[in-house]
């Protein structure tokens, strides 16, 4: 084993340490959880060691990074998720290879999502990203839109050929009423959740939690937490 990969494995074993404490914790079971490894400025060597490792769901932000990674890594049994802000001259690239965006957050998106899934005959599948730091009706300064604007956007994607409605996802804010309060943040996702599965049932992702609050977001019933650091190690500047 090199050395990069009996680091990852050290890492990993530590995160599903944690992830399992934590369902113990929440009387939950750890079959109910999906860790979902943030490769985000990592090579493609790491997300091969990583498959290597067992890892079948890894996440990035950045188009750019993302596609010659994935195209490296084609050959192996991995979903890709799409974290980052997405703008809309990105979406036939990000298409290519995204299993699931987790980022969906206005309908000018949703529209362009559609029409590329259709030409490429892929469905794809969408959380609406959910910005519980934005007023009811604005969106979130690091994306996501407020919490008046998931069920038109639900129902939207619901309706859009090539588009399958998986969820919601947050990421915990600095800023505002939740700022410090990870676990009361993710119950809140936890609610809007629940109450957009009364109109569509089967979209029962809630992707919540990173390195440093995935004890929270398996509390308050996330089924997904997006892990970089705790893993891979902390990234060198932005990112
Ligand atoms: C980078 C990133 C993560 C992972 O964050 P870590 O603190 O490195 O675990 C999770 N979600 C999103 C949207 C990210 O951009």
């Amino acid at each position: 084993m090199t050395e990069r990969k009996a680091q990852l494995a050290g890492n990993l074993a530590k995160v599903e340490e944690r992830i399992t404490a934590a369902c113990v914790a929440a009387g939950r079971k750890r079959e109910e959880v999906t860790l979902i490894v943030v490769t985000k400025t990592y090579p493609a060597g790491d997300v091969r060691i990583l498959s290597e490792l067992g890892v079948r769901n890894v996440a990035e932000n950045r188009d750019q990074d993302a596609a010659p990674k994935a195209a490296a890594c084609s050959d192996l049994p991995l979903s890709w998720h799409f974290v980052g802000q997405l703008q809309t001259n990105k979406v036939r690239s990000v298409v290519g290879y995204a299993d699931v965006v987790q980022s969906v957050d206005r309908a000018r998106l949703v529209t362009v999502l559609s029409k590329e899934a259709v030409r490429v005959e892929r469905e794809v599948g969408c959380l609406i990203q959910v910005a519980l730091d934005a007023q009811e009706s604005g969106r979130g300064e690091r994306g996501g839109v407020g919490v008046g604007g998931i069920e038109e956007l639900a129902d939207l994607i619901a309706g859009a050929p090539g588009l399958r409605l998986d969820g919601l996802m947050t990421v915990a804010p600095l800023t505002g009423a939740y700022a410090g309060r990870q676990q009361a943040a993710f119950e809140r996702l936890m609610d809007l959740s629940t109450a957009m599965r009364r109109t569509h049932p089967a979209a029962n992702m809630v992707s919540a939690g990173m390195s440093a609050d995935l004890e929270q977001a398996v509390a308050a019933g996330a089924t997904h937490v997006r892990v970089g650091t705790a893993v891979l190690g902390v990234r060198p500047g932005l990112g």
